[in-house]
């Protein structure tokens, strides 16, 4: 019976999705319990939930809590192993090299792009050798590992400006993710100081690095206002209007003339669209595929795109003097919310109806600062504390996927409380967490 209701309508076949993150995995889903057969090329077997690696750089969430395993998830879906390396569209293959390293391809009636985006590197002179991303569970148990063992490489560091050097971590952006990071991890360890003898917490300094005036934009002014207080009472040393001019071994040297001595270096200045999409060889925007108000690229009638990777116009927003609409951002809401809107066009088209246009009103954002402090804007109200932090955590339990998944992320959070429990394997070499080896489809420079 349930086999029966799964089997694909006939001429619902041949959907290949490249992609199983916010994008990728809730389309396959959606897809699925639409009675497509549809294909996931992924690069990785599971759905990475990014929005709490913070929380997994510090060490309240378990990794294994927001990777959610794709076999179990997308069942009905097949799931083939490997990186897309290009898209022929004219054939309509896809080429891949699969898990072993073997070169693949995989035919398609009906192609949906959702590689996501890749960190954004700037050509800055050393950058990419010593930059650490947040984009992947890799990147963010590296940096939790980071921070344990240099604090207790600190405690045999007798000369006082080395111990300091090996205790400052520099954050460039202070966008969502580097503020979260920063405020989370400062918290983090002004509560770990004491565990390690010899280390105050005077020794300890985190930098807070971004170009623009304020931190967090998106939040808008009196609660981004209150963001940076927080950060500073913390502790962390928060440059406005400043960039990185330059990355050497230990060194930053920021815009502003100042050199800083550290020992970590994290980069969470932006995204561009993943490498994939740039190849095919059509418009793009800021990296990101252009797709019409129904998620369908004008050129190629049977390729959609969805997320980080498009350049999907904002219904929402007014038109600007030349006709054109702002973009969705880069977000996880909008990924997800593309997923179930494409699902549905694909269908249409291939039941040969009318596609309906993606549309919509962004719900606002939520930023956890550790500890009870947190901002939110759900739906327009702005709120800050412990009301903020209430949202904030029932957001995330509810957009987590599946039910195991949000009860380990609330057993972890209450587990965790203010000095979480861990200790630093070293299993991850630097090279490891490097932008440019931790993140798929590798760097992008603009
Ligand atoms: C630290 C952090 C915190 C964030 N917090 C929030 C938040 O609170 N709220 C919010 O709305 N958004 C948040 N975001 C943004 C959000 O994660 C992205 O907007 C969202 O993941 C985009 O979904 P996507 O499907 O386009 O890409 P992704 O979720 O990145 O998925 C892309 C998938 O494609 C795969 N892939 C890439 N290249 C290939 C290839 N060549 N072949 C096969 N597979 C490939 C990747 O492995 C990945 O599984 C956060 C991001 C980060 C990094």
């Amino acid at each position: 019976m349930d086999r029966e209701r799964q089997r694909p309508v006939s001429g619902r076949s041949g959907v290949v999705v490249i992609g199983s993150g916010f994008g990728g995995f809730f389309a396959a889903r959606r897809l699925r319990r639409l009675r497509v057969d549809v294909t996931v090329l992924a690069a990785t077997d599971s759905f990475l939930y990014t929005p709490l690696l913070p929380d997994v750089a510090v060490g309240t969430v378990d990794p294994r809590s927001v990777l959610i395993p794709l076999a179990s998830t997308l069942r009905g879906v097949t799931i083939v192993r490997g990186q897309a390396d290009r898209v022929d569209l004219n054939s309509q293959t896809v080429h891949y090299t699969d898990a072993r390293g073997q070169q693949a391809e995989l035919g398609y009636r009906r192609l949906l792009l959702a590689p996501g985006s890749v960190t954004k590197l700037l050509p800055i002179p050393g950058l990419s050798d010593h930059a650490i991303g947040l984009k992947t569970a890799t990147e963010a148990l590296y940096l939790r590992e980071k921070v344990l063992a240099q604090l207790e490489a600190a405690t045999t560091i007798t000369d006082a400006a080395r111990r300091r050097e090996a205790l400052t971590f520099v954050v460039v952006g202070a966008g969502h993710a580097g503020v979260e990071l920063t405020a989370q991890m400062a918290r983090l360890a002004h509560n770990l100081v004491p565990l390690y003898p010899g280390v105050t917490r005077d020794d300890v300094r985190w930098l807070l690095v971004d170009v623009a005036d304020e931190v967090m934009p998106e939040l808008g002014g009196s609660l981004g206002r209150s963001a940076l207080r927080l950060l500073r009472r913390r502790g962390v040393d928060v440059r406005l209007g400043v960039s990185v001019e330059r990355v050497r071994d230990h060194e930053v040297a920021l815009t502003d003339g100042t050199r800083v001595r550290c020992g970590t270096l994290v980069w969470c200045a932006g995204v561009v669209g993943n490498p994939l999409i740039e190849a095919l060889g059509l418009p793009t925007s800021k990296g990101r595929l252009v797709v019409d108000k129904v998620l369908r690229v004008p050129q190629h009638h049977d390729v959609y795109a969805i997320g980080d990777a498009a350049a999907v116009p904002d219904l929402t927003k007014p038109q600007d003097e030349h006709g054109q609409r702002p973009l969705c951002p880069p977000t996880a809401q909008h990924a997800m919310r593309q997923a179930t809107a494409v699902a549905r066009n694909i269908v249409a088209d291939l039941d040969g109806r009318p596609l309906r246009p993606y549309r919509h009103h962004d719900l606002g954002l939520v930023v956890d600062l550790g500890g009870p402090d947190a901002a939110a804007t759900p739906v327009g109200f702005r709120l800050r504390g412990r009301l903020a932090k209430a949202v904030t955590l029932g957001y995330h339990l509810y957009a987590l996927p599946t039910g195991k998944r949000r009860i380990r992320v609330a057993v972890d959070w209450a587990i965790a409380g203010k000095r979480p429990d861990d200790v630093s394997l070293r299993s991850l070499p630097q090279s490891a967490a490097l932008i440019v080896n931790a993140e798929d489809g590798g760097p992008a420079i603009s």
